[in-house]
């Protein structure tokens, strides 16, 4: 457990050197968008690289498989504040080739969270409240279709302005390369 002790030396001479001077900038994006991506550490720094994407460009939000799990959900709830209070004028949904969460295991999950100490009296509790864990925790089959149903979610959200462009995109982790799925101009 010395990640966190590692993390806030470091820190600590970060500050004093004034080594954030570099990143200075405003909460606003610069390039007006809002992306929802997905949390692979492949994607850390080259996504934005590849996009050509800096500190202050962009509002990102990432989860595991960039998927939208619920229309009011915490996602959907930052993209509708990304839009209306931090003029994001257009909405990115980018998943990747070799997503994690493509064929995502739940049986094998549960199996892991019971050999690290849950209990089945309490998977089964949650089941009686009337929670489908597995359906919770399943992921996607296909990439291109997570993504598809991601931008149907948000073009289609009642909130959402109707002149909110909404794109799909699909980028490879290696090289960086990105394919279009759905051009949100042509919606
Ligand atoms: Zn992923």
């Amino acid at each position: 457990m010395k990640a966190l002790g590692e993390i806030l030396t470091f820190n600590e001479k970060f500050v004093a050197e004034k080594k954030y001077e570099e990143f200075s900038t405003s909460k606003l994006p610069n390039k007006r968008m809002v992306i929802l991506t997905c949390m692979d550490t492949r994607l850390l720094e080259l996504l934005p690289r590849a996009m050509n994407v800096r500190n202050g460009d962009i509002k990102l939000i990432k989860n595991g498989g960039a998927v939208i799990n619920h229309p009011f959900g915490s996602v959907m709830r930052s993209i509708l504040v990304a839009v209306y209070q931090l003029h994001a004028d257009e909405v990115l949904v980018i998943g990747h080739y070799d997503c994690g969460m493509g064929g995502l295991k739940a049986d094998e999950m549960i199996e892991n969270m019971k050999e690290r100490g849950v209990k089945e009296e309490t998977l089964e509790t949650i089941e009686y409240s009337g929670i489908d864990v597995k359906k919770w925790l399943r992921g996607f089959s296909k990439v291109e279709d997570s993504v598809a149903n991601s931008v149907k979610i948000i073009k289609n959200h009642p909130l959402l302005p109707e002149n909110v462009p909404v794109h799909g995109l699909l980028i490879n982790p290696e090289t960086g390369k990105l394919d279009l799925v759905i051009n949100g101009y042509e919606e």
